[in-house]
């Protein structure tokens, strides 16, 4: 297994390469984002490490690339701390799976063993938590058997709670990046579709549920029921 990490910061491009070797992998860096691009598109890596941040092109720019020409290379994206913003937008241009800065060498030799062992013509179409799979097609939402169809700002909604895997999404968040320019909406709009999936998560059965954390926004949790 031959990784591709691509990172500007040299040290930390470095370190991992260093820590992939430590697990088993062949690991090469790439230091911007043309060489980036075009090392993943050379056919020789069965996964890459994205930076998003990266001189000359973004992981972003480079993920969506590389989808647009049907290049279905695993990409595990590496995000700033805290911005939900930057997972989202990481997963829909194409990426399979993010992790965020600073993180643990096991954390990332457990997500480029997931992702490699998938095969390799899996392009990202369902986002899953728990019990719960969004299918990014279909907008259906299921959990074992049953599936309920979404609307649009409910999937919406969905994506980017499922997106952030069990961190905390503020309403703010939300409220920008589902309504974006609309100035009708307002945080009760936020709340409002929030109740419409609790709805819906309870008629699934789901063992998932969307907690509210006061002054701070939701998460998914994963319930024992
Ligand atoms: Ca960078």
């Amino acid at each position: 297994m031959n990784v591709l990490v691509v990172e500007d910061e040299r040290n930390l491009a470095d370190a991992i390469c260093h820590i992939l070797q430590g697990g088993g992998y062949k690991a090469e860096a790439a230091y911007d984002g043309p060489s980036g691009l075009t090392a993943a598109k050379s056919g020789l890596y069965d996964a890459m490490v994205l930076d998003v941040m990266l001189p000359g092109m973004s992981g972003f720019e480079i993920a969506h690339e590389l989808r647009r020409a049907g290049n279905s290379i695993p990409i595990l994206m590496l995000t700033a701390r805290t911005s939900t913003t930057d997972k989202v937008e990481g997963l829909d241009a194409g990426a399979d799976d993010y992790m965020t800065k600073p993180f643990e060498a096991p954390e990332l030799l457990a997500r480029i063993r997931a992702l490699t062992r998938r095969t390799g013509d899996v392009i990202l179409d369902e986002i899953t938590f728990g019990d719960l799979r969004l299918d990014l097609n279909t907008h259906d939402l299921s959990c074992e058997g049953r599936a309920v169809h979404l609307s649009g700002k409910e999937f919406e909604v969905m994506r980017m709670l499922m997106g952030s895997n069990a961190r905390v999404v503020s309403k703010q968040d939300l409220l920008t990046r589902v309504w974006g320019m609309d100035g009708e909406a307002s945080e009760n709009s936020v709340e409002a579709y929030v109740s419409f999936l609790r709805k819906k998560l309870n008629h699934l059965h789901s063992k998932v549920q969307i907690t509210t954390l006061r002054m701070l926004g939701y998460r998914l949790e994963k319930l024992d029921r």
